[in-house]
């Protein structure tokens, strides 16, 4: 990362800090830098910024490098951190806040991390239209997306023989309720995707 001014970051960008905070309801101002989050972090290794870093880059108003960098899609909410973190800061909510900051910025995320992107979409999407999660429609429609047809197609057999996978959906009852969630979610961010 290039040096900073860091007095000019934070003035520059005090919307993002305090609507990051308002969005998380997490009391990112204080953060002491003690890094157990990190340190109990399963992800971290594979970040470019450990999560004690996103919260000193959210303090310091670091808006562009925040929505473009991996770590906020790598994070797999696990909450290890927030157990760990003196501050009781939910570290988890912060990264899916940013998450949410850069789809609407129109923001791709790096690499590898567009894949995450595309599972959360297959994901939802099934849960949109079933009420519920549909996995193989999650698969299909991930692999398409991610121009792999067949990716780990050599796993469905033997899942299908031990009945973990089925062929069809399922839908809750009241699924439209779901459906309506998500609508009015949309309506909420401006009738986004
Ligand atoms: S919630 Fe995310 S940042 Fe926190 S420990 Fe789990 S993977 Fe790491
Ligand atoms: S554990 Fe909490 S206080 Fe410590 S670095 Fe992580 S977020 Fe900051």
């Amino acid at each position: 990362m290039e040096p900073i001014n860091v007095n000019q970051s934070i003035s520059k960008n005090a919307d993002f800090i305090e609507q990051v905070g308002i969005e998380s309801g997490q009391p990112v101002h204080k953060c002491y830098q003690c890094g157990k989050c990190t340190a109990g972090c399963p992800v971290a290794f594979a970040m470019d910024y450990p999560p004690n870093q996103v919260i000193r880059m959210v303090q310091l108003g670091l808006k562009e490098e925040l929505l473009r960098c991996n770590s906020i899609w790598l994070c797999a909410t696990c909450s290890t951190c927030t157990t760990r973190c003196p501050c009781n800061i939910e570290i988890a909510h912060v990264m899916e806040v940013l998450r949410v900051m850069a789809g609407r910025s129109g923001t791709t995320p790096p690499g590898k991390a567009k894949n995450v992107e595309l599972f959360y979409d297959s994901f939802l999407n099934t849960v949109e239209k079933y009420g519920r999660m549909f996995e193989v429609g999650t698969i299909l429609q991930y692999n398409l997306k991610s121009k792999k047809p067949f990716n780990n197609a050599d796993l469905g057999l033997p899942m299908f023989q031990k009945g973990k996978l089925k062929l069809g959906p399922s839908k809750v009852k009241n699924a439209n309720e779901v459906a309506r969630i998500f609508a009015e979610a949309r309506r909420m961010e401006g009738g986004g995707k």
